[in-house]
């Protein structure tokens, strides 16, 4: 059975901008461009993207929450206008929020050609390439004029993300320094690439940025970068329509690196899995590189085949950490250094002070004050941030009490927050106890005492010792040590 078929057989259909039928939106948007500073036209403006005008409908996706309402709530209502004034009819918005797309189309100097015409410069009906045969590109096939990067609509290479706009620290350096070796050796000898961290810690980027130096250095190979979910689709929908040899010849011979995100996604999704096995296979047959990343570590993906686990480790599996203080900072220089934000260094100590786990959310901090400095004609200074981001901020960390801590705790290893606060001397529940204590500790600043209250009235000496024996661990026992941290991540998230 296609057991992993979603029910909705159009939903890899991305929404595409056909040629023309923006034109409302577009022609409001030169007319708003004249009436606005460029600097709030480009913070405001160029990120929300329109995917299409359908009779009174107009389509608009942006990156994130908070674009769209500052949209709705500032300029929403002037733009109506202006489109109302150029047509008769009563148009409606609806919106999207996608981190993806906006950004592709906010670097209007990406210099990645964008998907579709990658995939309509594909004819269908080339004959395929036996699977052991070299790839096209060890047999020379170069010189031709360049296919671009291959990948879905939508989920072209970022511009921004490339290697010069990486920041490497201690916490990334293993998996910056692969990828690197990668990008200049690609089908060497780390393969497959397997990168694994949590949420917003730049496996994405790190991914593009392989794509975009292999590109640059082989400009004839074709580099396919997609999300997992995107190549689950593809290959269902392709079955169903009785196409899966088209499917197979553009994944399997059509392919010369596979740079797969997200590749968790694949967990219990059998026939996908079995399709990913055979399309691995024949890539890494030939030679042709394969780059995948996840939020976990190969073994700690449920309900991944063994078979696809152990090729994960032919090559090499290289973790990120959450970024540590001086790389924060460093981040959030580069990223106002390429924004031309003038970013002082104690605002960004700041900052990188609040967010400790999530760079897409630190970034996000600084987008914000930069765009209220910029709309108040205010220089960026701590007391500003510090004002723009009050409420934001005391809503982060108030969700992080003694109960959250247990209550992730309990659900990660799945025990009873009874347990946690209970006399057991089970492993099975003292562990988890004691990683509670611990990572109480050290997010919500908690006493000793009050710890012991909190966990079942124990004496504090009991919390004290917890919390020594956890950090011991951490030294010894990388499992435990990627356990915590996984917690950890998801209690920072
Ligand atoms: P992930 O795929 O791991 O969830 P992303 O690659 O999407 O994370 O990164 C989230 C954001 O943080 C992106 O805008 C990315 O450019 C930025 N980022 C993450 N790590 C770094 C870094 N070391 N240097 C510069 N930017 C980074
Ligand atoms: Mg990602």
């Amino acid at each position: 059975m296609l057991s992993d078929l979603p029910l909705d057989s159009t939903s890899s259909g991305m929404p595409c901008v056909t040629a023309g039928a923006s034109e409302v939106w577009d022609d409001a948007m030169k007319v708003i461009s004249r009436k606005l500073s460029a600097q709030n036209y480009d913070l405001w403006f160029r990120p929300i993207v329109c995917q299409r005008v359908d009779g009174q409908n107009i389509y608009l996706t942006a990156p994130n929450q908070f674009i769209k309402e500052w949209f709705e709530t500032h300029y929403q209502q002037v733009v109506m206008e202006v489109i109302h004034e150029g047509s008769t009819r009563p148009y409606v918005i609806h919106w999207q929020i996608d981190e993806s797309s906006s950004q592709a189309e906010s670097d209007a100097d990406a210099t990645v050609r964008k998907a579709k015409t990658a995939k309509a410069s594909a004819p269908p009906s080339s004959p395929a390439t036996p699977i052991d045969s070299p790839p096209s590109r060890r047999n020379g096939a170069g010189g031709k004029s360049k296919p671009p990067i291959d990948s879905e609509p939508g989920q072209e290479l970022l511009a921004r993300y490339v290697f010069d706009s990486f920041v490497i620290g201690p916490s990334n350096q293993l998996a910056a320094a692969a990828s690197r070796a990668v990008a200049d050796n690609p089908g060497g000898k780390y393969n497959p690439l397997f990168i694994y961290g949590g949420v917003g810690l730049g496996k994405t980027h790190l991914l593009h940025a392989i794509g975009h130096h292999i590109h640059a250095e082989h400009p004839s190979w074709r580099i396919l970068y997609l999300k997992t979910e995107t190549f689950m689709n593809e290959y269902i929908n392709q079955v169903r329509s009785g196409r899966i040899d088209e499917f197979r010849v553009k994944y399997r011979d059509h392919t010369d690196v596979l740079l797969m995100d997200d590749i968790q996604y694949l967990g219990g999704k059998e026939r996908t899995q079995d399709e990913f096995f055979h399309t691995f296979n024949a890539l890494f047959e030939s030679h042709r590189q394969i780059v995948v990343t996840a939020d976990k570590y190969p073994h700690e993906i449920p309900d991944l085949e063994e078979r696809i686990r152990s090729r994960f480790q032919w090559g090499l599996i290289a973790d990120i950490q959450a970024p540590e203080l001086e790389t924060r900072v460093a981040i959030l220089q580069k990223k106002a250094e390429l924004d031309q934000i003038d970013l002082p260094t104690d605002v960004a100590l700041f900052l990188a002070t609040n967010i400790k786990s999530n760079v897409r959310e630190l970034e996000g901090l600084l987008i914000r004050v930069a765009a209220f400095a910029s709309l108040q004609q205010r220089p960026i200074t701590i007391e500003f941030a510090q004002d723009t981001l009050r409420n934001f901020l005391t809503q982060s960390a108030a969700h992080l009490n003694v109960e959250a801590v247990q209550r992730e705790v309990a659900s990660y290893f799945g025990v009873k927050i009874t347990d946690l606060k209970g006399q057991s001397r089970q492993t099975s529940v003292t562990r988890p106890r004691q990683v509670a204590m611990y990572l109480a500790r050290k997010l919500c600043k908690a006493s000793f005492p009050e710890l012991g209250l909190k966990f079942g009235g124990k004496d504090h000496t009991t919390v004290m010792s917890a919390c020594r024996k956890v950090e011991a661990l951490l030294d010894s026992d990388p499992q435990l040590r990627g356990m915590v941290q996984e917690i950890e991540r998801h209690l920072m998230a």
